[in-house]
């Protein structure tokens, strides 16, 4: 890190009127450039009008070599999580089994025993592929050095890679079409890591569909009906047909109800359209499906087993996505489970795995005083002592659910006894303060805000059968939202898409 980069200092101010030309061209450019979002209220099968992504006006500062270490450890996450899911016994024990999270998590119980039914009866999943994206902040050591602390690892419907791409392309344009946004030395191209998630996930999904036996199929993206980051999931396609001469057909699971059948023979999955003859799937691209409220009816979880079943390959698969769970990323943190999963990895790359975790434990912990049944269990307790350190997260993606700080010992006097299970405790990562960026949302002015940014770093596997066929580390995103947020998010409107500049 520069010795004299200050994160309290940043961005670098400048006046009132070239803020405001650089917000009116940074906008145009977004628009001009796909950097953008369906508004509220549209009918995705008519589109009539974009609005641009809600955007930072500067990258933000990221030290050189956290970031380097970050990339460094992706091809290292991508094995793990590919192993994970492979080990039926270890997700069956978490998941299940005896009464783990998925007995009292509907949503994780149906989508693990409707798992366990497709086992029982002989299906074998070949191949499966996970487009990954580990997210990290970085966190003020006790000694006030700086560390990368992962939040998350998303094992499905991770977003905004090729958006982002094309937030870093707007700061590099910002930096040689004015004469004035280079106001600080650390503002230089040599700075700004080259973006290219979407080729990155893109050759993801080709190697998919290069393993499968006919080269004619389609993939299939599973979308949601009222999705609104569409041009996000189009950029994808759009690379997959330009590059890769794969065509694209996007359904929801509603359409899917009626459209898809497998073939009785090959278990090929095949997909009906209402303009023109049925196609083959090779791959399955899940951009719906991580959440309770894309399943209303049992149909739709029938729709997703049968996904599950066909000799298509599922990105991800049940398996993978439960993978992705939080109690997961809390159990791995246990002694001893790491070397379960990447025992053939090098003690350093151990260490720069666990080096990134805060601490996590269960709520369910249970300790010798809780043979007594008036006491809570362990995991309660130590909740409600470091309260205002720590995080509660249950097992749901896409953001929202969690509960932070003040609020969780209310929160744990409601909570029934028996859903203590499905909720994990973190110590909350804590970030250098007073870092600042304008944030720029449709149609409105940059307003300077006191910001958080949350880096996320793209990766991939395809495997099967025990084995890691292949994978990649597959580029970046950064999320800023303002420090007065808990939570991140930008489909959920906390947050705004950035890029890095490197100090
Ligand atoms: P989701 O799967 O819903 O995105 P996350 O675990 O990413 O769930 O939590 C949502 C947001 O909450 C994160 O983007 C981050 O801003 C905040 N957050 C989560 N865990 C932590 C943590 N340990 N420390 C600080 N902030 C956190
Ligand atoms: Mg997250
Ligand atoms: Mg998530």
């Amino acid at each position: 890190m520069a010795e004299t980069f200050s994160f309290s200092r940043w961005p670098p101010s400048l006046p009132e009127e070239q803020i405001s030309h650089l917000t009116e061209i940074a906008a145009t450019y977004a628009l001009s450039h796909g950097l953008t979002y369906l508004p509220v209220g549209q009918q995705p099968r008519f589109p009539a009008a974009a609005i641009h992504a809600p955007l930072a006006l500067f990258p933000s500062p990221i030290p050189r070599d956290l970031f380097q270490l970050a990339q460094r450890l992706q091809r290292t996450y991508n094995v793990l999580y590919a192993r994970i899911a492979m080990d039926n016994d270890f997700l069956d024990q978490v998941m299940g089994a005896v009464e783990g999270v998925g007995k009292v998590d509907e949503f994780v119980g149906q989508l693990w025993s409707g798992w366990k039914q497709i086992r029982d009866e002989g299906v074998e999943e070949t191949l499966h592929l996970g487009l990954f994206r580990s997210d990290y902040l970085l966190h003020e050591n006790a000694d006030s050095t700086l560390g990368l602390k992962q939040v998350e690892f998303n094992t499905i419907s991770s977003s905004f890679g090729t958006l982002s791409e094309r937030v870093a392309s707007l700061h590099r344009y910002l930096l040689s079409a004015t004469a004035y946004y280079e106001t600080s030395p650390i503002l230089a191209i040599d700075n700004f890591p080259p973006n290219t998630t979407t080729a990155g996930l893109a050759a993801g999904l080709a190697a998919a569909h290069g393993s499968y036996n006919n080269q004619s199929a389609w993939i299939l993206f599973v979308v949601q009906a009222g999705e609104r980051n569409v041009f996000d999931q189009r950029w994808l396609e759009y690379e997959l047909l330009e590059k890769h001469s794969i065509r694209v057909i996007r359904q929801t699971f509603d359409d899917l109800a009626t459209s898809a059948r497998l073939d009785p023979q090959t278990s090929a999955l095949r997909i009906s359209r209402g303009d023109g003859p049925e196609v083959e799937i090779s791959t399955v691209y899940f951009r719906a499906g991580y959440a309770p409220t894309d399943y209303p009816t049992p149909g739709h979880y029938q729709t997703r087993f049968l996904l599950e079943r066909s000799s298509a390959i599922n990105c991800p698969s049940i398996p993978l996505q439960l993978a992705g769970g939080k109690k997961v990323q809390q159990v791995l943190a246990q002694p001893g489970v790491l070397e379960r999963f990447l025992g053939d990895s090098s003690k350093e790359d151990l260490d720069a795995i666990r080096g990134s975790w805060m601490g996590m434990w269960g709520l369910d912990l249970q300790d010798e005083a809780q043979k007594n049944e008036t006491v809570e269990p362990l995991g309660v307790r130590l909740a409600r002592e470091r309260a205002l350190e720590l995080v509660l997260k249950p097992q749901r993606e896409g953001g929202g659910n969690n509960v932070y700080k003040e609020a969780i010992p209310k929160f744990l006097d409601e909570l029934p006894v028996s859903e203590r299970k499905a909720w994990i405790a973190m110590e909350l990562i804590v970030p250098p303060n007073g870092t600042a960026n304008y944030l720029i949302r449709s149609g409105g002015a940059a307003v300077k805000t006191e910001v958080v940014s949350e880096l996320g770093i793209f990766g991939w596997a395809l495997f099967g059968s025990g084995k890691v066929v292949k994978d990649a580390e597959a580029g970046w995103l950064v999320r800023t939202k303002g420090v007065d947020s808990n939570e991140g998010g930008v489909a959920t409107g906390y947050s705004v898409l950035d890029s890095i500049v490197l100090v």
